[in-house]
């Protein structure tokens, strides 16, 4: 089946390189073709996004520190200018203090807290209200990324655990504001996979592991796994879904203890 998405534009939030959870999910889209426009973080970020944008046709690069609300009006006035609507979004978008990303949570500084949480949840609020204000009549999609750490304690995971978890409520309470507006608002939370956002947190390779031998499908899962899930969120096979957090984990979460065939790591 292909063109769930002919017809639809939207903008990819996070892209960094082609190991990054937004290029899993925009391959997809522009597979059933979607015409994308692409936000990155830095100056350093916009050589290495070009390349791949061009590669799924895209020549609309927009700048965006997602912390600062002014960057946000502006990039929203860029996409405007030459998109007058757009269909959907995704919010691939995380950070925190790495050294707070190891040890213990109790130790959170109250400034990296804020940092972690404006970067890592609000910006989900302050980018789905610029991006409503876009869409059109007919409705709207946004998802975002998140992790099974919002839920249960993963060593590590830390002040990013607490941030994922105040990012899945603001996915219920987003989607229950847009409902009306037939925006509909979801969350994929993602098992764990090698990106450059997850090579700060502590011990990474040891959740890696642990992942692949205890989840239900005995291995861990990829960008392409994550795609799938974003282009059912985006498009309008999903279309009776919302405020939903989706987990995209080889099954991971419905374990409950150590499977009898792991062995120790
Ligand atoms: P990544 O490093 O490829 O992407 C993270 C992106 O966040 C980068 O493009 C970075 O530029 C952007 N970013 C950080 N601060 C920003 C800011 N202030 N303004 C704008 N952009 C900013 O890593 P990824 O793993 O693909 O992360 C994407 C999302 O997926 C994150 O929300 C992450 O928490 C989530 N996630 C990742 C995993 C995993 O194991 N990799 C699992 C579940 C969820």
């Amino acid at each position: 089946m292909t063109g769930l998405m002919e017809g639809k534009r939207g903008l990819i939030m996070g892209l960094a390189n082609d190991k990054s959870l937004a290029w899993g999910i925009a391959k997809r889209l522009r597979e059933h073709g979607a015409e994308l426009a692409f936000s990155y973080q830095g100056e350093a970020l916009e050589k290495r996004v070009k390349p791949l944008a061009e590669s799924l046709g895209s020549d609309f690069l927009i700048e965006c520190d997602v912390s600062d609300m002014a960057a946000l009006d502006t990039a929203f006035d860029t996409l405007a200018a030459r998109w007058p609507t757009i269909d959907f979004v995704v919010h691939a978008i995380g950070f925190s203090d790495k050294n707070e990303l190891r040890g213990k949570y109790v130790d959170t500084s109250l400034e990296n807290f804020l940092m972690t949480m404006n970067i890592s949840a609000y910006s989900l609020v302050a980018v789905t209200k610029r991006a409503a204000a876009m869409m059109p009549e007919s409705g709207g999609s946004v998802v975002t990324l998140t992790y099974y750490g919002a839920e249960k304690v993963v060593p590590h995971y830390n002040v990013m655990g607490v941030a994922k978890a105040a990012l899945e409520t603001s996915v219920k309470y987003l989607a229950n504001d847009l409902g009306p507006r037939n925006i509909r608002v979801n969350a994929i939370s993602a098992g764990p996979i090698k990106t450059l956002a997850a090579s700060g947190i502590g011990d990474f390779r040891y959740i890696l592991k642990w992942n692949e031998l205890n989840a239900p499908l005995r291995r861990n899962v990829t960008i392409e796994d994550v795609g799938g899930a974003g282009l059912y969120f985006l498009s309008d096979l999903s279309s009776g879904v919302t405020g939903e957090t989706h987990h995209v984990d080889a099954g991971y979460h419905v374990v409950g203890m150590k499977q009898e065939d792991a062995p120790d790591i």
